[in-house]
């Protein structure tokens, strides 16, 4: 069955980027077919279902390139104890009490609740980065069915960590190597190797992650240098700073993802670029934790691969743009910074480029013949002319989220003019909200045992 949008500005984040006036796309099964004229492809193709875009923007969804489903309960937590005074302690009082407390109902609920937002926010491809150490073994499962009853496209994995303690390592990467195999049946899921971050990692079991990776054709998706600590723990473990601790291992390559390198120095930096890295930048989590504004603009002239997350922060990624484009400004005193074609590559094309790279041969994030059909309608009308040139800068000052109205993944339509196909979001929104009282209070007893520790 063919579905054609019609009367639409398309939007192709091509590279370069193209914007056609008076559109049409054309979807067939799970790709584009074709784009082009409406009048023309509406002549060729009466018997497809019609979508009329009555003059929006159809381009290609959103990608978040690194997020956490499992911290959705912390929306509105109480943390016990004095407020935590810096990212080690953010850690302790909320994070790993808050892991410790999902059990599968949880960990299901957490993924359903953000993948209505995600696709609410038109964002199609959702890189997760998982833990719940009462619950590892299946959990990625878990995950990947709400995915496959959402819709989107989700790369998963299990972050391993010794922080609980060694058989909960290797049950977090026996949940990998099972994953890594079983999403290869699974259609728009992907899978990567999760690893927690070098601070709770010994050289034992990052030696045990390689070995297990071995011969599974994947790469990492790791926390690198969030905060200082993680180089101070780096150092003290071994000598080295994070990035050639984890070389040394073999954790970084074209397949890996690092995410936030907020302190890596210049030679770590030459590394991550020289091994084809992806480094993901999320400036919502890192204004959020005081943990400082990583250096985007001198990692991108060094030449590092630079991606766009959110941390597990609200899945419009485009606030997530907007954060980017304003901390780095505010944070060196310098208005050229970031600037908005600069966030726009980071966050469509490269983000795009490292999707492909869990979906081998698909193309993903443009509206181009043999793409995938992940397609968003965007109802923005703006008051000045909008071109390829300005098309950033009216997505930084003019976008909303409210503007998606609809949401289309592999030529599926989850959201059409705003009311949900897939998902019931009321009956979810319930759901979670009434198993809420049982996950907090969970919480509240490991974060009093951390505070007492
Ligand atoms: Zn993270």
């Amino acid at each position: 069955m063919a579905l054609l949008i019609t009367n639409a500005r398309v939007v192709t984040w091509d590279d370069p980027n193209r914007i056609i006036e008076n559109s049409a796309v054309l979807i067939e099964g799970e790709r584009i077919a074709a784009v082009g004229a409406a009048s023309e492809l509406e002549a060729q193709h009466p018997e497809a279902e019609r979508i009329d875009a009555r003059g929006q923007l159809a381009m290609p969804g959103s990608i978040c390139a690194h997020t956490h489903f499992y911290g959705a309960y912390s929306r509105g937590l109480a943390i016990p104890g004095p407020a935590p005074q810096d990212f080690p302690a953010i850690l302790r009082q909320l994070w790993w009490p808050l892991d410790k407390a999902l059990d599968e109902r949880s960990v299901r609920y957490s993924a359903l609740v953000c993948l209505v937002d995600a696709i609410k926010h038109g964002t199609t491809t959702l890189i997760d980065h998982h833990a719940s150490p009462n619950f590892i073994d299946g959990s990625l499962d878990v995950i990947a069915d709400a995915v496959d009853e959402a819709g989107p496209r989700a790369v998963l994995c299990y972050e391993v960590t010794d922080r609980d303690g060694s058989e909960k390592a290797r049950a977090g990467i026996a949940e990998n190597v099972r994953f890594l195999r079983a999403a290869k049946d699974r259609p728009r899921i992907g899978a990567t190797f999760g690893l927690h971050a070098s601070l709770t990692l010994s050289d034992e079991t990052l030696e045990a992650c390689a070995s297990a990776a071995d011969g599974l054709d994947t790469g990492f998706h790791i926390h690198v240098a969030e905060h200082e600590a993680d180089e101070e723990d780096s150092l003290r473990k071994s000598g080295q700073r994070v990035v050639p601790r984890l070389q040394r291992f073999g954790i970084l390559g074209p397949k890996t993802i690092v995410a936030h390198a907020v302190h890596t120095d210049e030679a770590e930096r030459a590394i991550l670029r020289d091994t084809g890295t992806w480094v993901s930048h999320q400036p919502r989590s890192n204004m959020n934790n005081a943990v400082g504004a990583a250096p985007i603009d001198r990692m991108r002239e060094e030449g590092v691969k630079l991606v766009l997350g959110n941390d597990g922060f609200s899945n419009n990624m485009w606030a997530e743009w907007k954060a980017a484009y304003l901390l780095h400004k505010v944070a060196n005193r310098d208005p050229r910074l970031a600037p908005g074609d600069f966030i726009a590559q980071m966050a469509t094309q490269n983000n795009a480029r490292l999707a492909e790279v869990f979906f081998p041969g698909e193309t993903i994030g443009r509206l181009a013949p043999g793409a995938v059909a992940d397609v968003i309608l965007v109802d923005y009308h703006p008051f000045t002319p909008l071109a390829e040139g300005n098309l950033p800068w009216h997505i930084l000052f003019g976008f909303e989220a409210s503007m998606v109205t609809t949401t289309i993944v592999a030529g599926r339509v989850l959201m059409r003019d705003r009311a949900l196909l897939t998902l019931d979001e009321a009956a979810i929104t319930a759901e979670a909200r009434a198993y809420a009282p049982t996950v907090w209070e969970s919480y509240r007893r490991h974060a009093e045992q951390a505070l007492h520790a």
